[in-house]
């Protein structure tokens, strides 16, 4: 079964009464594939109500989520982040043409949901300077390295 592309919505099917929609929408939309980084192309399923809330304003309320493909930030290991938009409630002005097209408004909303930083658990402990081994997976033996040289060692070099 092929994925939808977008998400629209027909004028002549919108009131004041709440119209609901779900799906599964194509992840090709999000076009974001950085090979080292992230990468978005999983189906992103929605369930969503439109409603007008005057003549020409339209309320959209409702969730969306989607999987990203991503490496933590801090030990480089690839890993699934669930992107979860639970709150979504957006306006759309001035609505006159029959078809209104809600895809853009569905992907922004879940690429502003991205975090800041990828990490594959909230207490990652990373890669070990010294002998490069992940130390989630198993702690090392080096020696704590010596404490990072501090900016006003720096500035006392100049
Ligand atoms: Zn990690
Ligand atoms: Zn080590």
């Amino acid at each position: 079964m092929s994925k939808e592309d977008q998400i629209v919505v027909h004028l002549h099917q919108l009131s004041d009464v709440p119209l609901r929609m779900s799906g599964s929408l194509s992840g090709e939309v999000f076009g974001i594939k950085e090979a080292d980084r992230l990468t978005m192309d999983s189906p992103i399923n929605y369930n969503l109500t439109a409603q007008l809330i005057s003549d020409d304003q339209l309320l959209v309320q409702g969730k969306a989520s989607t999987e990203a493909d991503c490496f933590c930030d801090r030990c480089g290991k690839p890993f699934v982040y669930e992107l979860a938009c639970d709150d979504i409630c957006h306006y759309v002005e001035e609505v006159h043409q029959e078809d209104i097209d809600l895809t853009d408004e569905i992907r922004e909303e879940l690429v502003l949901a991205l975090p800041a930083k990828f990490l594959c658990q909230d207490d990652c402990a990373g890669i070990c300077p010294s002998c490069n081994k992940n130390l989630n997976d198993h702690a090392c033996d080096c020696e704590a390295p010596a404490s990072a040289p501090s900016v006003w060692d720096k500035l006392d070099e100049l």
